[in-house]
């Protein structure tokens, strides 16, 4: 249970309960009307609900981050896993070629 002390913002006298209807209050000293919010825990369960929405919100942001991050690892991982493959068989390919050449000239070099 949350008690506050009532009193005037103006003047600072003591606010009579009885003087509040509906939570609108007038000060008997100096006439100042005011209302009483009795929204305050409503708005305190606000404002925490927000703050864990706040929150949560980042979280995602962090995970799509990371998501992000890994994704563009793995492309990277992709990519150069692609380039060594292609190297690799043009490495291939070129050897052959070159083996098959060194044979024809030997082959001529012994036919002649
Ligand atoms: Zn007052």
């Amino acid at each position: 249970m949350n008690i506050q002390k009532l009193e005037c913002p103006n003047c600072h006298a003591a606010l009579d309960s009885d003087y509040g209807n509906e939570g609108i209050f007038f000060c008997k000293y100096c006439g100042q009307k005011m209302i009483v919010e009795e929204m305050q825990n409503a708005e305190y369960d606000l404002k925490i609900r927000k703050m864990e929405m706040d929150h949560e919100t980042e979280k995602i942001e962090l995970e799509h981050k990371q998501q992000n991050i890994q994704s563009a690892y793995e492309q990277e991982k992709m990519a150069a896993d692609y380039k060594f493959r292609t190297t690799t068989i043009f490495a291939c390919i070129f050897l052959l070629v070159f083996i098959f050449v060194v044979m024809l000239i030997a082959l001529m070099i012994t036919s002649i």
